[in-house]
């Protein structure tokens, strides 16, 4: 009875911050300079105000500002602790039932694996969110009965791929997204691994990611070329009046969205820039069509907005890092990063104000 009471409070709540703000949330991270940076006696084109999680100024090479505001602001300082206590009440809700999509997005080099995945020492989003899911879980468990499958895929040039294959030396299979018989989407074939503890988690996570790297001669830049998606589902079983529920928690690490050098673009790369920007302005679009509430939806304008399609929709919860680079060098794909967030938010940034 408590758990029913709590669960239709904790509903209640979330309802009338969705009337107040809506569903769709974009945070915005800036990593440290980093070592080759400081060396070269670069200084942060970004500043913060303290007091302010919500805003940050961006010094252009004219000296002008630009003003940004986002739903949260995580600075250099801000460790990944301080990241999921802001995302941990939207990834949790998965276990209430609701749908949820979270996405990095940022040029290549700005963070975006180190939210998602992190690495051993400081551990990012995906590994925090199912070690949160055990516990709450754990505490639930004289009302609810969860059940959590992992899996892990690829896109890349419009073809998906599964990354958890059980044989490391065999390429990853090729799937497709189908319609299913209940309007919702399915990649049949797709390995769902059941987890059962945060241990087996950490080793399944690392399977997934060195999966990513098959057949390509360098791992490092195929992985900002491709996206990576990792998918939490969860069936629980309400033990009191018996109801079920499925749902989906997706935790994309999006391919680097820069602009190629004019040199650069012909061959396999023309053709990879091509579908990593159609893919990004069709996310884009989705997102901008959900928070301004047009009717049409253009989900099947990308393999990636078709496979998300049941968990980015007006009654789920969606949420978007943009991560950015301080460096003066990243100022024009920092700008091009704050833009793009900014539009999907449907928030314009303010005018320039005066330094000083
Ligand atoms: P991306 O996935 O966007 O290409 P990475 O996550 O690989 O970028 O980050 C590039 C480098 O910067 C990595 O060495 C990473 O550990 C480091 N880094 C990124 N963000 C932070 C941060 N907030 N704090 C400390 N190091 C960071």
């Amino acid at each position: 009875k408590k758990y029913l009471e709590e669960s239709s409070e904790r509903k209640r709540l979330y309802n009338e911050v969705i009337e107040l703000k809506g569903n769709i949330r974009v945070f915005c991270r800036c990593r440290p300079l980093n070592q080759d940076e400081i060396a070269s006696g670069s200084s942060s084109v970004v500043e913060f105000d303290p007091s302010q999680e919500t805003e940050l100024q961006i010094i252009c090479s004219d000296s002008s500002r630009k003003q940004f505001k986002f739903d949260h602001i995580f600075g250099p300082k801000d460790n990944q602790e301080a990241v999921f206590a802001q995302t941990s009440p939207v990834v949790t809700s998965v276990l209430d039932g609701y749908n949820v999509c979270i996405f990095a997005y940022g040029q290549t080099g700005t963070g975006k694996t180190f939210t998602m995945e992190g690495t051993p020492e400081n551990r990012g989003v995906n590994y925090r969110t199912l070690e949160e899911l055990f516990r709450i879980s754990k505490e639930r468990c004289s009302t609810m009965k969860y059940e959590l499958f992992v899996s892990m895929l690829e896109v890349y040039n419009e073809k998906i791929r599964d990354l958890l294959v059980e044989n490391p030396n065999q390429p990853p299979k090729k799937l497709e997204v189908k319609q299913a018989a209940e309007g919702t989407q399915e990649v049949p074939g797709l390995v769902e691994a059941r987890v059962y503890s945060t241990d087996e988690v950490w080793e399944l996570l690392k399977t997934g990611s060195c999966a990513r790297s098959v057949g390509s001669t360098n791992a490092n830049e195929l992985s900002s070329r491709s996206h990576c998606l990792l998918r939490i589902t969860v069936k629980g079983e309400n033990l009191i009046n018996g109801q079920r529920t499925r749902s989906h928690l997706w935790l994309v690490d999006l391919a680097g969205s820069e602009r190629l050098g004019r040199i650069e673009v012909e061959g396999e790369r023309l053709k990879e820039s091509q579908f990593i920007n159609k893919s990004l302005s069709a996310l884009g679009d989705v997102i901008s069509a959900l928070a301004s509430k047009t009717a049409h939806i253009p989900y099947r304008n990308s393999k990636l907005t078709h496979l998300l399609q049941s968990s980015l929709g007006r009654d789920c919860k969606t949420l978007m890092f943009v991560q950015i680079s301080p460096s003066a060098a990243d100022l024009g794909e920092t700008i091009c990063s704050l833009n793009f967030a900014s539009r999907v938010r449907g928030i314009e940034h303010g005018p320039a104000r005066k330094q000083g």
